[in-house]
């Protein structure tokens, strides 16, 4: 899953995406609401989360700029001052939520999971289940049958991309672009790294190659 921070504090933002990047999401980080808007624009984000009070245009006129421009992309809104008006004006706009500053990392993380489940159909359940494999994606714990599987953060990003699509071709670009950051510039191929090290977890049946398109996920 791939996020966007926009976020003039620049220790607030790099501490989000450290502990974000470990949560195994890839994670970018813009400190001025223009150029937030033109990196949310672009969509490939799965979630932003937008500052208030923004060099450049304020989180409010992004929020709703991109929702003026038909863009989807769940909005977590982070304000400095709470009252009511904020958030009513926050929500207006086309946030989906809002957190007040300071806020504590845990309770980010889990409105960031639960806004990320919401778009993914409306499940409240953050368990996929994939024939025998069985993925909590707010415990970060793979089961297949009874037996755990001890994955990386990244082999689990890989695999959840997989999993949410299970039964259809994911590209490797597609992968890339959710489970890794702009600042990655490596070889692509990286992606086939993980989905052999995920087949000798899994067992080389799990993930079939489409040549030329792409992977799928077997149910197992
Ligand atoms: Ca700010």
């Amino acid at each position: 899953m791939r996020l966007l921070i926009v976020e003039d504090e620049k220790r607030l933002a790099t501490a989000l995406a450290a502990g974000l990047t470990a949560e195994g999401f890839a994670v970018d980080v813009v400190h001025d609401g223009l150029e937030g808007l033109h990196r949310a624009a672009e969509g490939t984000y799965d979630l932003v989360v937008l500052d208030i009070m923004l060099p450049g245009m304020n989180g409010y006129r992004v929020c709703a700029a991109l929702r003026a421009a038909g863009h989807e992309t769940p909005i977590l809104m982070l304000t400095a001052k709470d009252g009511e008006y904020d958030e009513a004006e926050g929500l207006d706009t086309g946030a989906d939520d809002y957190l007040t500053k300071p806020f504590s990392y845990v309770v980010l993380v889990a409105r960031i999971r639960a806004l990320l489940r919401r778009r993914g159909g409306g499940s409240a359940s953050p368990v996929v289940t994939v024939g025998a494999l069985r993925m909590d994606t707010a415990a970060r714990r793979v089961h297949l049958g009874e037996a755990e599987i001890t994955l990386t953060t990244k082999e689990f990003a890989v695999l959840e991309q997989l999993a949410l699509r299970s039964g259809q071709v994911v590209s490797k670009a597609d992968i890339l672009e959710h489970v890794w950051d702009f600042a990655y510039d490596g070889d692509p191929n990286i992606v086939e790294v993980y989905v052999s090290a995920l087949r000798r977890k899994l067992g080389a049946a799990a993930i079939r190659t489409v040549r030329g398109a792409g992977y799928r996920l077997e149910a197992l």
